[in-house]
């Protein structure tokens, strides 16, 4: 029995103003909800303002990359100690958008995951084919391989401390989401690579879907088996949406 979780990805929105008066406003919100893990993961500049507003609730924080390296000359990174610093639990790894728009490769993703585990952080590593590949009926495949790739060397320990998010590409932002049968396919299939690593261990791993999620077709996708959850952009950035989402995915 897997515990469901709901995390909101903020992408590069929200002063740190505005993250505040989000967190008042959705604490009220979901303050009753005890059967989902709730994270929020925001910008590293709103992240100690939030500490401060999400203290002793029930949401967690989270941020939306971090440094493989413990510290150093390393210009404009945020290393896996600043992010315990303001208090975060979770971190957000491989996303799409950092691997086509800022070149992060399987090998740099997998450093970054090391480091996370390493550190405690739970990491939360994004995985997910674009169009063509879906279309030339490389899915499976391609995501096999990031899977893969981003996990090597970890120990079944190890294993068992990260969540995994699919976010097909062409569901992102598109309003396009994928059939709950597209997305419970792909979920079982990153499930049975993880069984290949982990046996039984891999029953416990959370899988989240991600692209397009929505207050209106979350309780749809969370009826299928190997969907754990979501992963959520856009319809994470209004906090009574985002809160009728996660009592709607109950
Ligand atoms: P949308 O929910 O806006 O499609 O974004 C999905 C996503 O990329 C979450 O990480």
């Amino acid at each position: 029995d897997r515990r469901p979780v709901i995390a909101g990805n903020w992408k590069m929105f929200k002063t740190v103003h505005e993250a505040e008066d989000y967190a008042v406003k959705f604490l009220d919100e979901v303050k009753d909800v005890t059967d989902i893990d709730i994270v929020l993961c925001a910008p590293f500049t709103a992240l100690s303002a939030l500490k401060n507003e999400l203290e002793e609730s029930i949401v967690h924080l989270g941020a939306q990359n971090m440094a493989w390296a413990d510290q150093g000359a390393y210009t404009g990174e945020i290393s896996a100690q600043m992010l315990l610093d303001v208090a975060c639990t979770y971190v957000i790894l491989g996303h799409s958008e950092r691997r086509e728009m800022f070149g992060e490769t399987d090998e740099e993703i997998a450093r970054k995951v090391q480091q996370a585990l390493r550190a405690g952080l739970t990491p939360i590593l994004c995985c997910g084919e674009n169009l063509s590949l879906r279309e030339e009926g490389k899915a499976v495949e391609r995501v096999q391989g990031q899977v893969t790739r981003a996990l090597a060397g970890l120990s079944a320990d190890e294993l068992s401390r990260i969540i995994i998010a699919y976010e097909p590409i062409w569901a992102i932002g598109t309003g396009k989401t994928a059939s709950s049968k597209d997305a419970q396919e792909m979920c079982a299939s990153i499930r049975a690579t993880l069984t290949e690593r982990m046996g039984m261990a891999a029953e416990k791993v959370p899988i989240l879907y991600g692209g397009s999620v929505k207050a209106e077709n979350i309780a749809e996708l969370m009826t299928e088996p190997d969907v754990d959850g979501a992963l959520v952009g856009g319809a994470s950035l209004d906090p009574l949406q985002f809160a009728k989402l996660i009592k709607n995915a109950g």
